[in-house]
């Protein structure tokens, strides 16, 4: 038995703060009131702080980074209030693996550092829940990931039974838990991807009333379309969806403002959503700076003909210039000594031949001022899309309330609920997101607007600011 004591809660819907304490048995949330002779084995003096539901990072890399294993303790995430995080964004997720293979995440790291031991979603949620979690971690299953099992490298369209095959694959990893479905039509294994697939597949996901997240087809010249697009999708499938990292990028204000203003006017209150973080960098695997035509085949592929002087001319001619600073190596699996290198034009060729294309660039390239004012939009979800590099990796929460404090049409009650519940109900996740009498004990203690206590599952993980490396973190699956 935790009691917390003396703390306001902010019970994650909205509802104004009121002062209480909390018993907590095992992992779930046993009484709210006031229990000023109770004992307890364990009790936390919360001096009227703020005690509120552990926040819900809607879009992170951990899985396509491979720190969820590489680093289970997830402390970055804990540091900053959050319980509960989301993989599987962008068409590659961790599972189902018709064939054991975790090719999909080869451009976000190198996936020989573990072994895996799973092929279906009915396979992977007990291998998760015997792994060592700091967080609890749900996630969506990949388009290309699926895509990939089934037609391998080849870029065609899918048969009909592919089809057919396909979309029983998701109905079995959302009977199984999965949260969802997402695509990454940018990438340049699913850029072909033909419409009516994607409306076979997305209309799945109806009668279980998953979300549907997507990493548009195009966020530079052709957003508009590919906003569109997904628009169209959503109408006409009735599915929940959410665009993956919605990012005002530099030199394509336009752009943003045309699509921003097409949502606007078409969902209204209808279940469509976004989500960002607030800062000014993306981080991007190296090979999406490659001119589209030279975005083909394998990444051994592009490799080798990046090899040939003539093509490396023909590229280094169609690339943009960069501003110092612009360019950033973030990470370089095996290359560790790249990490940190600055880039121009002529080194981020030579940084792409030395790390096999497998590194990942911080790149500078989203509108700042748009993208704070932008998190407070009703239909934003807040999302570090991190994996543990960066800025974002440690600061999106601590950010996101610091903003939400500056601005007077915003109650702290108002932004905890954008992290706790909203997204709770939004991505199907059953009893977390609510400081309620039978949830999920997932719990942040914020005093003096700083992190003091974290508690997932009923178990404290954060003591007086300091991670603890207890691993109380487990798999969400669909409520
Ligand atoms: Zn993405």
């Amino acid at each position: 038995m935790l009691l917390i004591k003396n703390v306001k809660i902010i019970d994650g819907t909205g509802a104004e703060a009121y002062a209480s304490d909390v018993l907590v048995s095992g992992n779930r949330i046993s009484a709210i009131g006031n229990f000023p002779n109770r004992k307890a084995d364990q009790v936390i003096e919360g001096l009227g702080g703020y005690l509120m539901p552990g926040f819900i990072d809607v879009n992170t890399d951990a899985d396509h980074q491979l720190t969820l294993f590489t680093n289970p303790h997830q402390e970055s995430f804990l540091k900053q209030g959050v319980t509960s995080i989301i993989g599987g964004h962008c068409g590659s997720s961790l599972a189902p693996l018709m064939y054991g293979s975790l090719e999909s995440i080869r451009k976000w790291t190198d996936p020989n550092q573990i072994n895996v031991d799973w092929h279906d979603f009915r396979e992977f949620v007990p291998t998760m829940k015997k792994r060592p979690l700091g967080v609890n971690f749900g996630t969506l299953v990949g388009h290309s990931t699926i895509r990939r099992a089934i037609v391998g490298e080849d870029l065609r369209d899918l048969t009909d039974p592919e089809i057919e095959v396909f979309s029983q694959i998701i109905k079995e990893s959302l009977e199984e838990g999965a949260l969802g479905f997402s695509t990454g039509l940018g990438y340049v294994h699913s850029r072909q991807t033909p419409y009516y697939e994607l409306k076979k597949l997305v209309s799945v996901l109806r009668p279980y009333n998953a979300v549907y997240s997507t990493h548009l087809r195009d966020e530079k010249e052709d957003l508009f379309a590919a906003v569109n697009e997904t628009l169209n999708l959503f109408q006409e499938t009735g599915v929940r969806t959410v665009i993956s990292h919605f990012r005002p990028l530099i030199k394509y204000e336009k752009n943003f403002e045309a699509a921003f203003n097409l949502i606007d006017k078409t969902v209204g209150k209808m279940d469509f959503f976004y989500n960002l973080y607030p800062f000014d960098t993306s981080i991007v695997p190296i090979y999406t700076f490659l001119p589209l035509w030279a975005q083909k085949g394998s990444l051994h592929d592009m490799l080798s003909s990046l090899e040939t002087a003539a093509i490396r001319a023909r590229v280094m001619k169609d690339l943009p210039t960069f501003k110092k600073g612009e360019l950033i190596i973030a990470g370089a699996p095996g290359n560790d000594h790249m990490i940190g290198k600055q880039l121009g034009k002529r080194d981020l060729i030579k940084a792409m031949i030395d790390s096999g294309l497998k590194a990942q660039i911080f790149h500078k390239n989203i509108d700042h001022q748009k993208v704070l004012e932008l998190i407070f939009a009703h239909k934003a979800l807040v999302g570090s899309n991190s994996g543990g590099l960066g800025e974002r990796s440690t600061k999106t929460f601590p950010k996101f309330f610091e903003l939400a404090a500056q601005r007077e049409d915003y109650s702290l009650e108002k932004a905890v609920y954008k992290v706790t519940s909203l997204p709770a109900e939004k991505f199907n996740i059953p009893e977390r997101g609510r400081v309620a009498e039978g949830y999920f004990a997932d719990l942040t203690l914020m005093l003096n607007n700083q992190v003091k206590y974290v508690i997932v599952n009923g178990q404290v993980v954060v003591n007086k600011g300091e991670c603890n490396q207890t691993t109380a973190g487990t798999i969400i699956t669909r409520g």
